[in-house]
């Protein structure tokens, strides 16, 4: 339905704060987020504000969460939708689809669009998918670029999209008017996890004042969301247990089942 597409959300809540690290990343979004915020101030001069930005990473490193950011900081409307609801849930409407969510967007601008995954229609024209018709994803892949290159200079909508795949996209998104900006969001460093800590271990009960600096060095190549699962698992553990708060052990017990389930990913990969 409509509204699960969607998903609009004025969400005020996710605010940069939220966001731990990437301090280059909010930078170059802060400057979305003035443009949203004042967009008069930006095009009473003749020039035009940018249409689109592309959020590159690996998965489970915040891009959704800075996407959400950037709304909540502006204080206006997020709609998102996701590449692969595309494939999944959308066969035959693709394009009919991104034409309503351009049109709700404009009618509630200034405002912010989020395409998940986006690598999931914009892959490279021409090349085979094996998920269901390419001819379905190529009309899809092209209402996205009209709808782009049909916006005015004052249409006030900004589209940021997600992908950990942008080496598979089809140049024409690239090109300038539409996602011609490439923001890099990048696995956390130690002092990025200790961050990331800090914000997700705000609502656990901890028994002892826990050292951030030693999580941070447990969880070589974790991503944002690894270690958002490691706080929320040691909470469990800890429940399990019987106890009233959460220890230094059942972090390190999150830690171990947590790294067992990235193991196992990788076997299926590779
Ligand atoms: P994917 O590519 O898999 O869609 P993503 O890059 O969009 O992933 P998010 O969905 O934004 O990642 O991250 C998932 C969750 O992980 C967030 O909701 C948040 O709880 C946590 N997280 C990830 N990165 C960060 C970060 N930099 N600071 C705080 N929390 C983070």
């Amino acid at each position: 339905s409509k509204a699960k597409l969607f998903d609009e959300k004025s969400d005020t809540r996710t605010s940069f704060k939220d966001v731990a690290g990437l301090e280059g990343a909010k930078e170059e979004v802060q400057e979305i987020v003035e443009f949203l915020k004042n967009p008069d101030k930006y095009t009473s001069l003749g020039g035009k504000i940018p249409k689109g930005a592309l959020l590159v990473g690996p998965p489970g490193t915040g891009k959704t969460l800075l996407a959400k950011a950037v709304a909540g900081e502006a204080k206006v409307p997020f709609f998102s939708l996701s590449g692969s609801d595309f494939v999944e849930m959308f066969v035959g409407v693709g394009a009919s689809r991104v034409r309503d969510l351009f049109k709700q967007a404009k009618d509630k601008a200034p405002s912010i669009i989020f395409i998940d995954e986006i690598d999931a229609i914009g892959r490279a024209r021409g090349k085979n998918n094996f998920t269901g018709s390419n001819d379905e994803r190529e009309n899809t892949l092209n209402q996205l670029l009209t709808e782009m290159d049909g916006f005015g200079t004052n249409t006030n909508v900004i589209v940021l999209a997600a992908t950990n795949r942008a080496d598979v996209l089809d140049k024409a998104l690239m090109r300038a008017g539409r996602f011609d900006r490439q923001i890099y969001v990048d696995l956390p460093d130690l002092k990025e996890r200790k961050a990331i800590f800090e914000v997700h271990l705000r609502p656990i009960k901890t028994s002892e004042t826990l050292d951030l600096d030693f999580l941070a060095r447990q969880t070589p190549g974790f991503s944002g969301a690894d270690i958002a699962n490691v706080c929320n698992e040691a909470a469990l553990i800890a429940a399990r247990k019987e106890r009233k708060s959460v220890t230094r052990q059942d972090f390190l017990d999150a830690v171990d089942r947590i790294v067992g389930g990235l193991e196992k990913k990788n076997k299926i990969i590779t």
